[in-house]
């Protein structure tokens, strides 16, 4: 990666859902620290009650410490013992002292590369490894003393375990030869590495795929293609026979530089488009959040890859209308309000972010769900005043106040956080008292606004899309979790008490009149190739619907709730372009001046369940609309990750669930 001079173009034109690529191999790979005795460092997948410790080599006499990595089975070992040996990989992990070996994937692979590709030691230039860019001379002098550090400090370990695995032979090179080598090893890692994601989006090591390959894609703010990651034994329950490796690739490097074949066994990366792509268009990955407004992005960019994006999105003038929103804040200063106070833009930025990272880490690290949707509703609701401006310059000034727009990248995490925290809130109260009524309209209240945050974000994300078609893939994420969402909740036994007559065969008995998407899904014809060439026509029917079902019930969703019940509907932002959202709460001060207390600051004092709407109908509703949003999840998804892959089938499980139940 962040190889600018290189680049990979469509050899044909091609359609979006599309592979680009076969399966590609790693040049090099690593489990993560923390995973090396629970999963398997050749295949990656979790080990059995019994796995193997590597085959030593007869140079290597074993050890009597126990493995410092083990394999699942005895192929795995027999496949990855010798470069486990050879690379020093088990020497630095017999050097390092445990603090530091938290962080020795990027080392290990750094020594796996080396090994693998022999030709290293001849060359004199150290600025490529196998046709990867190492970016050394940027990073290894870097004006950050931590990034150069580092280097330097694994350039020296790495060299440590080279020379305790050659205590015998005589090198060949001198110390700061093999130095300068391995710093160039790691700095092509660090450079062109690429986090092994699987399932549910944990991060278990790290891989680095070949020049003439992956590697040569480039970055953009807006790609035309997206990538993921397959592991060999899931391509042995797929289509990906052995033949198929041979299979031509869909794109060409734009030189005809030697290309690297990489090792039979590792993580393995597919390249798919997410856009039609021409003969000879440049083909784009994103390495990059896309939902984050331009600054991140090229401060993001340029701390891990070194480089300054140029790209359509990052250059427009002005900026789109999306990297407009991402960030914007209004400043409120007594009665006039601005969206634009460049002045107090950073300032304020910087106290939200702070203010939305404090709350966020009150529900991940400290585990308060509570506390942290207090303080989600109420900056999001009221705003963030600042006091220190009012101390700072005297108590006569009027006190300024901070808005996040709702489409503010930090409104988008905050609206993640709570959708995920407000269930918490629910299910810990339902497990504490389970008994009192009380408790289950509180309950039953939290996780309804469970469900209104998790759609918010997905009709948010939509709304963006529509602008910014390369973000599906966080799209089809957010729908396949809003319908998950939607779908639990319909289903949930809390309904049992508040409509005694409610039963769950009567809720999930009805398919949707006004659109075939379920009929589509039933016959198997939904993820195919004409199905995504048709997707404006699916897409709108989609939404059509949607916006049905939204509007029988998000009243009912949002009841209560001062932040939510400004969303008139959750998938209409059209009215933020005229509104101004730092008064939008302020209608609602009369409730939020008479209740202060912990669950009176985001709802009023009327639980939905005394008031009148549960009924069967909306409970059916809601249900189709889960239904509907899983569906769509599901088919964004099979666009860009193709229909075996771990989203589209998670979707389509959760389907075959409900309708089953
Ligand atoms: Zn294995
Ligand atoms: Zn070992
Ligand atoms: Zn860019
Ligand atoms: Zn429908
Ligand atoms: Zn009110």
């Amino acid at each position: 990666m962040g190889e600018m001079e290189m680049m990979m173009r469509g050899r044909e034109e091609i359609e979006m859902g599309e592979d680009l690529t076969r399966p590609l191999p790693p040049l090099s790979f690593s489990l993560h620290h923390s995973l090396l005795l629970s999963h398997c460092s050749s295949c990656f997948s979790p080990l059995p009650s019994s796995p193997l410790p590597p085959i030593f080599p007869p140079r290597f006499p074993p050890s009597n410490s126990n493995p410092k990595i083990l394999y699942c089975s005895s192929q795995c070992s027999f496949s990855d013992s010798p470069l486990h040996f050879s690379s020093a990989e088990h020497h630095l992990l017999c050097l390092l002292p445990s603090a530091a070996a938290a962080d020795s994937s990027d080392l290990r692979a750094a020594l796996r590369l080396l090994e693998s590709n022999p030709a290293t030691r001849r060359s004199s230039s150290v600025s490529r490894i196998a046709g990867l860019s190492t970016n050394l001379h940027k990073l290894a002098n870097d004006d950050e003393e931590e990034v150069a550090a580092r280097i330097r400090d694994g350039a020296r370990a790495m060299a440590a375990a080279r020379r305790m695995r050659d205590r015998d032979c005589s090198g060949e090179e001198s110390e700061g030869e093999e130095e300068a080598m391995a710093a160039a090893a790691l700095c092509a890692v660090l450079t062109n590495g690429v986090e092994v994601q699987v399932k549910s989006g944990r991060t278990l090591g790290v891989a680095v795929y070949g020049g003439g390959g992956f590697s040569w894609i480039n970055h953009s703010c807006s790609p035309n293609a997206c990538y993921r990651i397959s592991l060999h034994s899931d391509l042995q329950t797929t289509s990906f026979l052995p033949d198929h490796e041979t299979a031509a690739m869909r794109i060409v490097p734009c030189c005809n530089k030697e290309t690297q074949c990489g090792c039979s066994y590792g993580p393995r990366i597919i390249v798919r488009s997410i856009k039609r792509i021409q003969k000879g268009e440049e083909v784009t990955v994103a390495y990059t959040d896309l939902l984050q407004p331009k600054s991140v992005r090229q401060s993001d960019l340029w701390s891990k890859y070194r480089f300054i994006c140029c790209c359509s999105r990052c250059g427009s003038v002005p900026p789109t209308y999306m990297d407009r929103v991402l960030e914007e804040i209004s400043v409120v200063n007594g009665n006039s309000s601005s969206s634009d106070s460049g002045f107090y833009r950073d300032k304020a930025t910087q106290m939200l972010t702070q203010y939305i990272d404090d709350a966020i880490s009150d529900y991940l690290s400290i585990g308060d769900a509570q506390s942290c949707c207090e303080k989600l509703d109420h900056v999001l609701t009221r705003g963030l005043p600042d006091e220190q401006l009012e101390r700072n310059e005297g108590t006569s000034l009027p006190t300024y106040t901070y808005w996040l727009h709702p489409l503010h990248h930090l409104s988008l995490n905050a609206y993640t956080t709570l959708a995920s925290a407000y269930k918490t809130c629910s299910n810990d109260m339902l497990a504490l008292f389970s008994e009192a009524n009380e408790n289950l309209c509180v309950a039953f209240d939290m996780s309804r606004t469970s469900v209104a945050y998790s759609l918010l974000l997905a009709g948010a994300t939509n709304h963006l899309f529509q602008f910014e078609p390369s973000l599906i893939a966080s799209v089809a994420n957010y729908w396949v979790s809003a319908g998950e969402s939607l779908s639990t909740f319909a289903r949930s036994s809390m309904w049992r008490e508040l409509i005694p007559l409610s039963s769950l065969s009567s809720i999930i008995r009805h398919n949707c009149l006004k659109c075939s998407l379920g009929n589509k899904y039933e016959t198997g014809s939904f993820h195919s190739q004409v199905q995504y060439e048709d997707f404006a026509h699916v897409s709108s029917k989609f939404l059509d619907c949607v916006t049905d079902y939204m509007q029988k019930v998000w009243h009912l969703l949002v009841h209560g709730c001062n932040h939510l019940r400004v969303f008139k509907d959750p998938l209409d932002f059209s009215w933020l372009v005229t509104a101004k959202y730092s008064s939008m709460w302020e209608i609602c001060s009369h409730c939020s001046s008479n209740n202060i207390g912990s669950n009176s600051d985001i709802y009023e004092n009327i639980p939905l369940c005394e008031a009148q709407g549960c009924t069967t109908q909306v409970r059916i509703h809601l249900f189709q609309l889960g239904v509907h949003c899983l569906l769509y999840g599901a088919y964004l998804s099979s666009i860009c990750f193709g229909k075996h892959s771990y989203l589209t089938c998670h979707a389509q499980n959760i389907l075959d669930t409900v309708e089953h139940d």
